[in-house]
């Protein structure tokens, strides 16, 4: 099993819907920490994408597994209130910092 149908299957790939804004939030839980990738945007906070997808053009593991998961319908979304939203975001961005300064 690839390491993106197994993100897909074992349920590391959460879509977050923010109500009543509609707001969404996609993250991928990794090897030690969680990451926010944005499909939309094409956007990861991996590391990986920051050293490769920028520069060759390709996505990372994460932003191919919430693309998979999303085309399997197999995405359904974490309801969260809109006061949670930032809080998620800081998490998330926390997680991004801790990763890159490694
Ligand atoms: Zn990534």
């Amino acid at each position: 099993m690839s390491r993106i149908e197994s993100a897909v299957q074992s349920g590391s790939v959460k879509a977050l819907l923010f109500l009543p804004s509609g707001r969404r939030l996609w993250t991928v839980v990794g090897k030690d920490s969680e990451y926010w990738t944005d499909p939309e945007l094409g956007f990861c906070s991996c590391k990986d994408f920051y050293f490769s997808a920028l520069t060759k053009d390709e996505p990372c593991y994460h932003l191919k597994s919430v693309q998979k998961a999303m085309d399997g319908g197999r995405l359904a979304p974490l309801e969260m209130s809109d006061g949670e939203y930032t809080q998620m975001l800081q998490a998330l961005a926390k997680d991004a910092a801790s990763q890159l300064l490694r």
